[in-house]
């Protein structure tokens, strides 16, 4: 079984390098290898070969159809399916897939948000072929991963910048690594490792649960007696249908080629984590939104529902997305790896500096990445990574970099140092312990980048990151092309040396939880953005607007549609949270309050506890009927106003709050109601 598994299933969905290799003609085959490293292009007739052997093994595993499987901005893909069927001369059917099928799609995307970019009259969009990202068989449909653009070239997608920024932190850093004398680099490219959280539940239990279905979370839940205090949950005796569900998605992820291993995770009740071992970039974020999917239709096949939502649950630990981030060269050098010889060590302590440097530079940015309304139930609350961003090196590195500022002093204690990075030693217990709480941390050869939320697509964070080394990298290039051959070696110092001193305020080993840190925060002048909103709101700051135009990223009018479609999200879902919850209570918490106090009323003995019981369910019903009142008001004002980030200022100021209160008045019910009044799944039900 396993041979067959990794000789014949792995990645028999996938028309990946090798059956390239296999089925395309030599020539053509190195033309597609040649366009990986930016180099060369393909013509038409070139696009129907390749074209032509993916329709032959398509036809082959039982496929009909084909589809440019495309990211929208909505955050998650979207497809149009074509069939492979067409005409002949003699009007006869064949099987038909052209070059220009594989390379071009048009479908209307009217339906699709584009920030405005795109108005109704000229609604077609085109998608576009990425011939970086394999082929892939879903359902008997061969997808083919594209980028999305409107008529005029303008991306309305997530893919194509992402794109963009790889080939310019591509040309970035060679030119860097030229510059310091590593003059056989060819390509230097970006690796992620997505850690994707997620929560399984049954599904019979979420049917019942309106605000699962329309939120994706819960609305309202009282905390269960028992939560995650003790870590005995059902880790020790974990369901068979459990098991058998991780098995189904294991094996479909290795037949997408994708190297995944799911895990239990242990923190939360049925919570799970899973993560494939890290991979090209595009690639990966590709696969990643594959593995949600999969995720939602294996968990449907056995009767769970899976939650990707950042926080279905109060009180239980959230999921997010870890982005485990490196920079690796062709020539086989990761540029996070502290390597071996002094030269090595300079080189990985120029390139740390560095990264702290653009992180210091754009924290905004990055914090915006991570913005969704999910994300705002998560980030900075207790288990989660603070709404901060802030960098943790370990304390060896963090000796290094005091060293470098006081003393001028480069040497790494090649002995321990060295050791310890590269996991050969493990990292003393404080360390790893300490740094669960930071949003970016150093692990060894690579970033840890923990503020994603588990719903999101990881294209943004990874586009923003790329891009701001791109333009450190290139601000140093101009400095180094100056600086004679004899004098590199110190001017190197020097750089490290000054962007460890002048950015030093991002470095954070402390507690990243504590209220000191978000006070500590606010004297170095860090940007602490408590909800999705405030972060969104700074996307087309002026330094933003440049960064993005200086290298071609967005322009202008991009920014402000890219931020619209970001404010409509957060306003449509703040929206039907709201309007969820206020059925729910009226349709059934306020008859089932009702009826208890029917109950209560009937019981003919005078009693104090009956009389406080009625007293309370009483003064329930007044405060959610006053609440109520007051979300009613405030939405119709909200309404009024055109702006939309003013709007979405005021629901996350005037709305949320109150729908957390009417909440804790739903809570307080459950708490005390009759098991055969309110019979909504509890967490305890959902959970154990
Ligand atoms: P942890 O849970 O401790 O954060 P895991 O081992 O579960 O770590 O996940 C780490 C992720 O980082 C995996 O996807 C792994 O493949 C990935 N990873 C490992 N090395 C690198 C690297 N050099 N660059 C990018 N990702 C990496
Ligand atoms: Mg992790």
């Amino acid at each position: 079984m396993k041979d067959e598994l990794l000789n014949y299933e792995f990645g028999s969905l996938v028309f990946g390098k090798s059956l390239m290799k296999e089925r395309l003609p030599e020539k053509i085959y190195n033309k597609w290898l040649s366009l990986l490293n930016d180099q060369g292009a393909l013509d038409m007739a070139d696009a129907n070969i390749i074209a032509e052997a993916m329709k032959d093994w398509a036809i082959e595993k039982g496929c009909t159809h084909y589809c440019h499987w495309f990211q929208p901005l909505t955050g998650s893909t979207a497809e149009k399916h074509e069939a492979f069927i067409d005409k002949d001369t003699n009007n006869n059917p064949i099987l038909k897939f052209s070059g220009k099928s594989l390379v071009k799609g048009e479908t209307d995307g009217s339906s699709f948000p584009s920030g405005g970019l795109r108005s109704t009259f000229e609604a077609r969009g085109y998608t576009y072929w990425d011939y970086t990202s394999y082929a892939f068989i879903r359902d008997k449909v061969l997808c083919i991963p594209s980028v999305y653009a409107s008529y005029n070239g303008e991306f309305l997608d997530k893919k194509g910048p992402l794109l963009k920024s790889i080939s310019l932190l591509n040309e970035k850093a060679c030119t860097l690594l030229h510059l310091l004398g590593y003059e056989d680099v060819k390509r230097v490219y970006p690796s992620i490792g997505l850690e994707q959280e997620f929560f399984l539940i049954d599904r019979d239990l979420y049917k019942q649960r309106e605000d699962m279905i329309l939120s994706g979370r819960t609305l309202f839940g009282a905390y269960p007696a028992k939560r995650q205090e003790l870590s005995d949950h059902y880790f020790g005796a974990i369901p068979s249908r459990v098991i058998a569900f991780m098995n189904d998605v294991d094996q479909q992820l290795w037949k997408l080629g994708i190297y995944v291993k799911t895990e239990h995770n242990e923190v939360a009740p049925g919570q799970f984590e899973l993560a494939p071992i890290f991979g090209e970039q595009n690639m990966s974020v590709d696969q990643n939104l594959v593995i949600m999917d999969i995720l939602k239709r294996v968990a449907h096949k056995h009767r769970f529902v899976c939650l990707l939502h950042e926080k279905p649950f109060r009180g239980i630990n959230g999921s997010g997305k870890h982005n485990n981030y490196s920079l690796s060269t062709d020539t086989g050098i990761n540029l996070f790896d502290a390597g071996k010889t002094r030269k090595d060590q300079l080189r990985f302590l120029l390139f740390i500096s560095l990264f702290v440097k653009a992180v210091d530079k754009y924290p905004e940015l990055l914090r915006l990445s991570t913005a969704n309304p999910g994300n705002d139930q998560r980030l900075g609350q207790t288990e989660a990574p603070p709404a901060i961003v802030s960098i943790f090196l370990g304390s060896n590195i963090e000796e290094a970099v005091e060293k470098i500022i006081k003393e001028g002093d480069f040497s790494l204690d090649d002995t321990e140092l060295v050791n310890q990075i590269n996991g050969i030693v493990n990292l003393p217990k404080d360390n790893t312990d300490r740094n669960r709480t930071s949003p970016v941390a150093f692990t060894g050869n690579k970033f840890e980048f923990r503020m994603l939320g588990s719903s999101d697509s990881a294209s943004t964070v990874n586009l923003f990151l790329n891009l701001i080394l791109s333009e450190v990298f290139d601000e140093l290039n101009q400095r180094l092309e100056k600086v004679k051959a004899k004098d590199k070696s110190s001017e190197i110092k020097k750089v490290i040396k000054e962007n460890f001193t002048n950015h030093q305020r991002i470095l954070f080993n402390g507690d990243g939880y504590g209220k000191q840190w978000v006070e500590e925060a606010e004297k170095r002048g860090l940007p602490n953005f408590d909800c999705a909103i405030k972060a969104i709101a700074h996307y087309n700051d002026q330094k933003h607007i440049d960064l993005f135009k200086k290298y071609s990223i967005y322009t202008e009018k991009e920014v402000a549609a890219r931020q619209l479609v970001l404010i409509n999200q957060y306003i449509n879902t703040v929206t039907i949270e709201t309007n969820t919850l206020l059925n729910i209570v009226n349709q059934n918490i306020v008859p089932n309050i009702v009826r208890e106090l029917t109950n209560y009323e009937a019981v003919k003995v005078e009693n104090n506890f009956i009389r406080k019981r009625i007293e309370t369910l009483n003064k329930l019903l007044e405060d959610i009927g006053d609440v109520i009142e007051k979300i009613e008001k405030k939405s119709s004002s909200i309404c009024k106003n055109d702006e939309r980030l003013k709007s979405a200022l005021a629901m996350r100021n005037d709305i949320v709050p109150l729908t957390e209160e009417l909440r804790s008045y739903v809570d307080q019910f459950e708490t005390i109601a009759d098991k055969d009044v309110y019979k909504l799944p509890t967490y305890t039900d959902m959970l154990f």
